[in-house]
């Protein structure tokens, strides 16, 4: 199955290759919001292929027992080689796996810049044999620290969070570079309208008309709470800077109890949940 890339005038199509046992899970989101416009547009080719088309008998099957014993499956070599081979998919190949490199929105931005793109093998059962993860992918990729059946969701986030990078799949290419993550801090709150909602009202600033004010307010309130929630990407940046510190300060924020960078301690000050939603 392929989604190519419809006429386009643009720079060619970021080819993005997934093979699974379930491609019709991948075509299906594809065909909805970013990613379906993304490929109408002629930005993202997704290509994917069914690995059982690769399996050698008349059941199709692509699973075997493990040696050694032990509860359920492994994805055997064959097909998984076969189906390299005959569909010779973008490099590099990775294999979505707990055990992989955790995605981020760095490892995103990598992906996103590979001219040639790249491909996703989705592992299923209880795992894959080893000689797929030694000889066959060029890496791993985690979306997190947890189990999931199959890597069709993980590959679903992967090509997602890639995709909104890739210039002309948003509506507003500036959506992506000025979100949570792009410069390591988390994204200042958003409001629409109503101004007042059943009492709830909206920071005066932003009603204002001045985009300088706006913008500084954005920034200070993205600190504010990037250094309430997530205050291990504080500690990532070495800490806050003075600049960020006198913009917090002018803004009524409050400093962190240490600065991460200055004692080897991580920023503190993290909030109960509760007042988190204060915000
Ligand atoms: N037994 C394996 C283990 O303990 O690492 C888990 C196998 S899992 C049930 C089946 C497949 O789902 C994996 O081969 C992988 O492709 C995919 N998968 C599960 N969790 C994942 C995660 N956190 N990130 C990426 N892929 C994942």
């Amino acid at each position: 199955m392929s989604s190519d890339a419809k006429a386009s005038t643009g720079p060619p199509a970021t080819r993005i290759a997934v093979l699974s046992i379930f491609p019709e899970a991948i075509t299906r989101y594809s065909e909805v919001s970013v990613l379906g416009r993304a490929i109408k547009r002629g930005v993202l080719a997704l290509d994917v292929h069914d690995l059982r088309d690769a399996a050698s008998d008349e059941r199709r099957s692509v699973d075997d027992s493990p040696f050694g014993g032990g509860a359920g499956m492994v994805l055997a070599p064959e097909p998984a080689f076969a189906a390299v081979e005959m569909f010779a998919p973008p490099r590099p190949l990775y294999l979505l796996s707990p055990s992989g490199r955790r995605f981020d929105q760095q490892m995103a931005e990598e992906l996103s810049q590979l001219s040639g793109g790249f491909s996703l093998l989705c592992g299923r059962y209880e795992g894959v044999d080893e000689r797929i993860v030694e000889h066959l992918v060029d890496g791993e990729i985690s979306i997190g620290d947890y189990v999931l059946a199959g890597g069709e969701l993980a590959a679903l986030v992967v090509i997602e969070a890639v995709c909104r990078l890739l210039p002309g799949a948003l509506g507003n290419d500036a959506s992506a570079t000025e979100e949570s993550f792009s410069a390591g801090l988390l994204e200042y709150p958003q409001y629409t309208r109503p101004a007042e909602f059943r009492g709830l009202g909206v920071p005066e600033v932003l009603r204002s008309g001045d985009h300088a004010r706006v913008a500084e307010w954005r920034r200070a309130a993205g600190l504010h709470r990037t250094i309430l929630r997530r205050p291990d990407l504080i500690a990532v940046r070495h800490g806050l800077s003075e600049d960020e510190v006198r913009l917090l300060e002018k803004h009524g924020y409050p400093l962190p109890t240490a600065r991460a960078g200055e004692d080897g301690s991580p920023v503190t000050g993290a909030e109960p949940l509760e007042e988190r939603d204060q915000q």
